[in-house]
């Protein structure tokens, strides 16, 4: 175990106690909104809790993420947006303004897996291209 890792779960265990509300309120925001980023998730937490502070919302994603429960994926441009683990589907990007939708799986993880030998723990591909209002808006 590195130096790095250890300390990681040394405060993991430290802050799971106290950031149990918070891990909870966080968990069911982004269960209902998938794909919010860290400023949407804090807006949502305030309305519930307003005495939330945005370093424990980005504290709690951090932690949510370390205990594979929650998964960020950049959508290109530069910030993450989260949601639940286990949820295996592609994103269609619209590279223009951001635009996100969720597609089923194409292919049967489970008979690759079969096939290869594999463990599988998620699938990672991304389309990207434009959504219809921007390819309507400007066709270039
Ligand atoms: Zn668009
Ligand atoms: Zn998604």
């Amino acid at each position: 175990m590195t130096r790095e890792t250890s300390s990681l779960r040394g405060s993991l265990a430290a802050a799971g106690r106290r950031l149990t509300r918070e891990r909870d309120l966080l968990l069911e925001i982004i269960a209902k909104h998938p794909h919010s980023d860290a400023a949407q998730i804090y807006s949502l937490a305030r309305s519930k809790s307003p005495r939330i502070g945005l370093a424990t919302v980005y504290r709690t994603l951090r932690m949510l993420e370390e205990l594979n429960v929650v998964e960020s994926r950049h959508l290109g441009e530069g910030h993450s947006h989260y949601e639940m683990r286990g949820r295996d589907h592609l994103h269609v990007i619209c590279s223009r303004c951001g635009a996100l939708a969720d597609v089923p799986l194409p292919i049967d993880i489970h008979k690759i897996a079969r096939g290869t030998g594999f463990s599988i723990a998620q699938a990672r591909l991304e389309l990207v291209g434009l959504c219809p209002a921007c390819a309507a808006r400007d066709p270039d």
